[in-house]
């Protein structure tokens, strides 16, 4: 006998049918033996008729009161389902997220799980029942409902499949799987059989609306393997598993984000705590702010910021920086609202030369033009004008020959048996205190084996990043990280990473690319300190970033670049601020 949790997403719960035929699903696992937890979503786009409705009487609703008003949508699906479990001869129990213990913090409308009690439900299922949550939602201290933030179904399965230790955990869809991009924006898409943690947490906060990217760091952190499926067949689907199990490829999956706003903020101080004062506003807000980039500065004293955030808060943002600007003696310069971010995601990247030149290449030759580019060990991603972004997504797609993707095939017997059982035990005590969705930092790292290059104000056209990294693949130049910013629409600068033995070959190529576009400056430092803090939660836990930011500033380090992925964050300082760094980050984060 297995337990087995079981979600099914709006639109396969959207009418009595689909509600039965679910059902249906949930009681042939029960005659197979199993044990079995439903979780349900509201029906069809109940969720987004409540948002509307809230916003015909408010235009900016309390967010305790949107709590109260969504977290119904799931409670009409979860007593109609326990209705059609009973009407086939079964015996089902609906359950609100207040009602199974789904503890959460008190941030109405994204609520974080700080703990499940699972008595309720062990009780019910131990009597033969098939128990059914109402997804998204949980209470918190003061018992007042809370929400998870769009989409958090999927991270009460994985969360409840968690707790309970099940043995499966199933995420029944509109779609087969996970494909290789949103198949219904690239028809080509391919299916993805595996695909591990890592790549799932970035496909997912980058686009790939499939599942909530928090659900992945639950899986991540306990060990559940996650099976993505369609709700109206038996295909197989796919599984999202640990790395081990899954064989990474340099590239398995591309993603789009439409609605970003590119900012820029002009004639900042070039000095350490610059960039803390400017974001901490920002991430007071809870904006999560994307892509930063910083030029080098050109005067010596000052310098460009630029970074995105999602379209529809950029007002905000704004608004949040402009005292600090002020103060800074600096200016919001350009902002565009109309750019979309492509990205493509591989974990075989982290080690193969030639995938970043590859895309760049594909999209100037398309004559596609490269706002902003910044990379992470294991994502590259780019900001395109939104009016040429869905083109830009099938062209990186096919590139990397997504359309053709032959991923491995893993059975669930395989997954059982091969997987390393998570210590329970283990994670929970480390959490303690901090919730089962609390920030998970496993590493503290300091790679002071590169130098960094830097091109400034080369022309910003296609095909000038393709043409300098074409040539340092072929010279066998492994680059590590790289950053395009923003100067104006003409002019932009390239910043990147290599290893300080290959720096003098680097540097050849760098100072040839440059003068064929007549660029008047090739500048390079050879001991830089790549600072990295990685683990579970990264991004989402936005305090991470700034708490880095802080803690450098604090001992005078100036932070050179940044890069932030679901898993790590790295900033570059100077070779001679490294150690200190290092030290400073590891009293900062209590690891050693
Ligand atoms: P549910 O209501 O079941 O939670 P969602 O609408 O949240 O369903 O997620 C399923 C949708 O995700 C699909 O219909 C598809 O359009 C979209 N999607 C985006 N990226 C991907 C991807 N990489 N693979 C599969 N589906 C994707
Ligand atoms: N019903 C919620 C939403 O539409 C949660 C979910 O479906 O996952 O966002
Ligand atoms: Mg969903």
């Amino acid at each position: 006998m297995a337990l087995v949790v079981q979600k099914f997403g709006g639109t396969s719960v959207a009418d009595s049918e689909k509600i039965l035929a679910a059902a249906r699903k949930a009681i042939r696992a029960r005659q197979q033996g199993h044990q079995v937890v439903m979780v349900v979503s509201a029906m069809g786009k109940n969720t987004d008729r409540l948002v509307e409705l809230a916003r015909e009487v408010n235009e900016k609703p309390p967010a305790r009161e949107m709590d109260m008003l969504l977290s119904t949508g799931e409670q009409v699906s979860v007593a109609l389902m326990a209705m059609a479990i009973d009407s086939m001869g079964y015996e089902a129990v609906s359950l609100t997220g207040g009602q199974i213990g789904i503890k959460t913090d008190s941030s109405h409308t994204k609520a974080r799980i700080h703990s499940i009690s699972t008595e309720r439900m062990k009780a019910l299922l131990d009597a033969g029942k098939i128990v059914i949550a109402a997804g998204f939602q949980g209470i918190d201290e003061d018992s007042n409902i809370t929400t998870l933030g769009r989409g958090g179904s999927d991270t009460t399965a994985v969360a409840l499949a968690a707790a309970l230790n099940a043995d499966q955990c199933e995420i029944y869809t509109d779609v087969d799987g996970i494909y290789t991009t949103d198949p219904r924006k690239l028809p080509e898409a391919c299916l993805v059989r595996s695909v591990c943690y890592d790549e799932m947490l970035e496909l997912a906060s980058l686009g790939a609306g499939v599942m909530h990217s928090r659900s992945i760091e639950f899986g991540k952190k306990f060990n559940v393997p996650i099976h993505v499926r369609n709700s109206q067949t038996d295909l197989p689907g796919s599984l999202i598993v640990d790395e081990l199990l899954a064989s990474p490829l340099a590239v398995s999956g591309a993603a789009l984000t439409k609605d970003e706003a590119l900012i820029s903020i002009y004639q900042v101080p070039d000095v350490a705590g610059t960039i803390l004062k400017l974001f901490g506003p920002i991430a007071d807000r809870k904006i999560t702010v994307d892509m930063i980039v910083q030029n080098v500065s050109e005067d010596g004293e000052t310098t460009v910021i630029s970074f995105t955030v999602p379209r529809e808060e950029m007002g905000d943002a704004i608004e949040a920086m402009t005292p600090v600007v002020d103060e800074l003696g600096g200016r919001i310069g350009a902002t565009d609202q109309g750019v979309s971010k492509v990205s493509v995601v591989g974990l075989g990247m982290a080690k193969q030369t030639g995938v970043a030149d590859r895309m760049f290449r594909s999209l100037a030759d398309a004559g596609i033009n490269l706002q902003i580019i910044t990379t992470s060990e294991i994502k590259i991603s780019a900001l395109v004008k939104r009016d040429v972004a869905l083109e830009a997504l099938r062209v990186v797609h096919k590139e990397f020959e997504l359309d053709q993707l032959v991923s491995k095939e893993l059975s669930l017997e395989q997954v059982a048996s091969d997987r390393e059982p998570a210590d329970l035990d283990e994670v929970v005590s480390r959490l303690q205190g901090i919730g089962m969705e609390g920030l998970m930092i496993d590493d503290i790292a300091l790679d002071d084996s590169q130098s960094r290059i830097t091109l400034s104000r080369i022309p910003n056209q296609p095909g000038v990043a393709a043409g300098l990294f074409e040539q340092i693949s072929a010279a066998g130049i492994f680059v590590d990280m790289i950053v395009q910013s923003f100067a104006s629409d003409q002019i932009a600068n390239i910043t990147f990473t290599v290893p300080r033995k290959q720096l003098a070959d680097a540097l050849e190529i760098a100072k040839s690319v440059g003068e064929t576009h007549g660029c008047d400056k090739v500048e390079h430092k050879e001991a830089i300190g790549k600072l990295s803090v990685s683990g579970i939660g990264l991004r989402s836990h936005t305090g991470v970033a700034i708490g880095m930011f802080e803690s450098l500033a604090n001992s005078g380090i100036n932070v050179e670049m940044i890069s932030t992925s679901e898993v790590r964050v790295n900033v570059v300082v100077d070779g001679q601020d490294a150690a200190k760094g290092l030290a400073c980050l590891e009293k900062k984060f209590a690891v050693s």
